[in-house]
């Protein structure tokens, strides 16, 4: 599933392969990929002319601005296998869990631009989406510029539940998926069933360390499959730093791996 570093290489192809290109067509055969009130004709008639100018990332979100922020904003969102394609070109290794094969069925939105040249949102599992001038203040602020004063709001307003759920919640930190808190818990040390109330003051200046850490060494790595913890995450999985047998459970409806040894 593209987590927050997958999303930041695809934000990165296309800010660096379609910011100052003009939109000639836009392409949207498919309508269940249309969310919120969005249409094709609706796309068709705020994109056409327009230049792209910016391409923003927060947490799993892509908004692309048109016209200097004068033109409509529009969300890319790659669901469980979306792919960023520009004239051909993909953005970083391919991914272990989808096909990487180009079945024109699977492009789900493309424009097309003056100059000849195209892009495309590939998604076989069709669970990405596009929005038209989407709202962007459902989501919190996003992990890899989390300060600590907004991760210790995030737990204060999320005391009640498991420190796992809270992390994974978007309305509170953007960008953290499944693997990338685990990652994280398991590195800080921390339980991921403990309630986020229970965190202490150093616990959570270390937790705030963790996630920046974490999510710049996996950004350098290239995914968040590339973490020191994924390895241990199968049944009888061992934990990479001190070899006790990791406990499996079910945390925020996620299956959840951690070690009983040394996360508290
Ligand atoms: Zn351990």
């Amino acid at each position: 599933v593209p987590e927050l570093v997958e999303v930041e290489s695809a934000r990165a192809l296309l800010e660096a392969r379609t910011v100052g290109r003009t939109i000639k067509a836009v392409d949207a055969p498919d309508a269940w990929f249309l969310k919120r009130g969005t249409t094709a004709a609706g796309l068709r008639d705020a994109l056409r002319g327009r230049t792209i100018t910016a391409v923003r990332r927060r947490g799993k979100q892509i908004y692309v601005d048109t016209d200097g922020g004068e033109g409509p904003t529009f969300g890319l969102h790659l669901g469980m296998s979306g792919r960023v394609v520009v004239d051909g070109d993909e953005a970083g290794d391919p991914l272990i869990y989808a096909s990487n094969r180009d079945v024109p069925a699977w492009r789900r939105f493309g424009l097309r631009f003056a100059d000849g040249g195209a892009m495309w949102l590939r998604d076989p599992r069709r669970l990405g989406a596009v929005v038209l001038d989407p709202s962007e203040s459902r989501l919190g602020p996003d992990a890899t510029t989390l300060t600590l004063a907004q991760l210790r709001e995030a737990l204060r307003r999320g005391a009640r539940a498991p420190i796992k759920a809270v992390l994974m919640d978007q309305s509170r930190v953007a960008g953290l998926g499944n693997l990338l808190v685990d990652e994280i818990l398991w590195r800080a040390g921390i339980d991921p069933a403990r309630l986020a109330s229970t965190l202490d003051d150093d616990e959570q200046r270390a937790l705030h360390r963790t996630i920046r850490s974490t999510v710049r060494l996996l950004l350098k790595r290239g995914g968040v499959h590339l973490g020191d913890h994924v390895e241990a995450r199968t049944r009888g999985g061992r934990c990479p730093r001190d070899g006790a047998e990791m406990e499996r459970r079910t945390i925020g409806g996620r299956t959840t791996y951690s070690c009983p040894a040394h996360q508290h």
